[in-house]
Order: structure tokens, then sequence, then C-alpha cells
């Protein structure tokens, strides 16, 4: 029988055998926990279809488990002392390539059209919590061709990644998220699954990429009102607009008539499509 790279033992052992030191500020911290590696594969219903990317494969712990569900896995990572481990580890994964870089500097579509074959480009990782929203910023701007983009952040992330308004936990992140895609929490993930174990408590969302977004007449302008309406989410919506866009409240208040909004709401009462409908009437800023 394979000796499998969730357990706590071999981890020990491979990091041993190759006096590898974790790095904190490169976010390392490995998966111990094999059903929770088990049923990331199953929400992310990886099958034979799909061609997998994976940022930051660590050890190699969720890589394995993918190499044996899907297509193909090509799996980023920047931390070199990884690489010899990670020629052990994986020995008989014959459809993991691994990838030295940056996953915020690797060209992705140019990585895509290299290495995958299959239309089902799925995003899987246990990100590494120091850049997150980076990361996810950037996977959903480019758009992509993919299909879901799953990931392990830190349970608070994810509470905001999929937030409703008038929660405490919706803001600017709630709307890019869900402009891009369709959230859902599908695992909490307890400190305990993790070597070491980091202080918080993590979650793995599914962000579905929406085939049909909400209408924008420019996105740019669109996520500068949703920034601007955020930046003081305390005061009504009406001045966080004004001083955010640096704009005279007569004309925000003129803008938000057209656009049927209560001048006195507040940033969390309002939708995405009445983010929309503002910045459809605003003209772009050059700001
Ligand atoms: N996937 C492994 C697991 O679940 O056990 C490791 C997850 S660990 C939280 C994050 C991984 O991302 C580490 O291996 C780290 O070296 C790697 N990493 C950190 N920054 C990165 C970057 N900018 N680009 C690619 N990989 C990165």
């Amino acid at each position: 029988d394979k000796k499998r790279l969730y357990s706590p033992s071999y981890v020990k052992e491979i990091i041993d055998k190759y006096n590898f030191r974790f790095s904190k500020s490169l976010g390392q911290n490995f998966l111990i926990d094999g059903n929770i590696v088990r049923k990331i594969c199953e929400e992310g219903e990886i099958s034979k279809e799909d061609d997998i990317l994976e940022i930051g494969p660590g050890i190699g712990t969720l890589t394995e488990e993918l190499s044996y569900k899907a297509n193909k896995v090509v799996a980023v990572e920047l931390d070199k002392s990884l690489f010899p481990i990670l020629d052990e580890t994986l020995a008989g994964c014959n459809n993991v390539e691994i990838v030295p870089g940056d996953i915020l500097k690797i060209d992705l579509s140019k990585l895509f059209s290299e290495k995958f074959e299959s239309e089902n480009i799925k995003i899987v990782a246990n990100l590494p919590y120091y850049i997150t929203t980076p990361i996810i910023g950037r996977l959903l701007e480019e758009e992509l061709d993919i299909d879901s983009i799953l990931v392990m952040v830190q349970s608070e992330v994810a509470e905001r990644m999929k937030a409703s308004p008038g929660t405490k936990d919706y803001g600017s992140l709630s709307v890019f998220v869900q402009y891009y895609t369709d959230p859902e929490i599908v695992l909490l993930v307890p400190k305990t699954a993790f070597m070491p174990r980091p202080n918080v408590d993590s979650a793995v969302i599914k962000l579905k990429i929406r085939k049909e977004k909400i209408e924008l007449k420019d996105r740019e302008t669109f996520f500068k009102v949703v920034k601007a309406a955020f930046s003081q989410r305390r005061k009504t919506i009406l001045n966080s607009l004004s001083s955010g866009l640096k704009t005279d409240k007569a004309t925000i208040r003129a803008i938000l008539e057209k656009a049927d909004i209560d001048p006195k709401l507040r940033a969390e009462n309002l939708t995405i499509e009445d983010f929309s409908k503002i910045s459809a009437i605003l003209p772009p800023f050059n700001i």
C-alpha cells in the first residue's frame, strides 16, 4: 500500500528527511487530514474530464488526491526548497506537472493553452492566506476560461465573500466576488487539520464562475463606485459617494434619485444591481 501524504507521521518523516523549514511568510500550513483532502475533491466534483490548476502544492498532499481524480494537474509553487520533496512524494503521479513560479506573476492564459487540452479547467488551492485577495482578484479579473475556483481561505474571508446585503460582512469583497461568481461555502476546516496549526479557522469556498453577469456600462466605474461607497461604510451612501468620488453632494443626490435609491441608505444596504444603476448614470471617472 502506498503511504498517503496526509498522514501526519509521513509529513513529519518527509520534513525531517529534507530538513524542511516551514515559511510563515509564504503561508505554509500543510494539510494533514485525509478526510478534508478527500472532501475538497468531492466538493469540487473533480472528474477525469477536468484539468486542474493547483496553487501552492506544498509537499503535494492535495495534489496527490487531485492526480487520482482529475485528467491532469498543473501545480504552481514558489518555494524552491519544495521541488526535491515533490519529486519524491509525487513520484507515481504521471499526470502532475510542477511549474516553478509566483501565481501572481505567471502568465495564466499562456500556461493554460500550453498545458491543458480539456474544456473544463478548475482551480483548486489551499491558498497562502497572506495573498488570498490579490490571488482571487487576479483570477477573476482576468476572466480566464474556467469553470470554478475551489479555495481554502480563512473562514472570516469566506464569510465576507458570500455575504448578502444588510449583513455586517457585506462589503466590496462580497460585491467583487459575487459579480464574477456564485459563491458557496462547502466545508469548514478546523485548525487541527494543518501542520503547523494556523491561528484561524478555515473554510473551503466554491466560486462557480457566472456565465451571465450583471450588465455594467463600464466595469471600472462600477468598481470605483463600490470602493467609494464602502470606504466609509458608517456614512450614508450620499456622503460616502460624495467624498469617495470627490463629487459635490448635489450631483450625487441627483444621480441617486435617478437610480431610485434613497440617499440615506448605507453602502451595506445596496445590491449589486443598485451599484450597477449608479455607475451607469455616472460619467466614467479619471480618479
Ligand atoms: N497545498 C498544500 C497543502 O494543502 O498541504 C500547501 C498549502 S500552503 C497553505 C500554501 C502553499 O502555497 C505553500 O506551499 C507555499 O509555498 C505556496 N505559495 C506561497 N506563495 C505562493 C505564490 N506567490 N505562488 C505560488 N505558490 C505560493
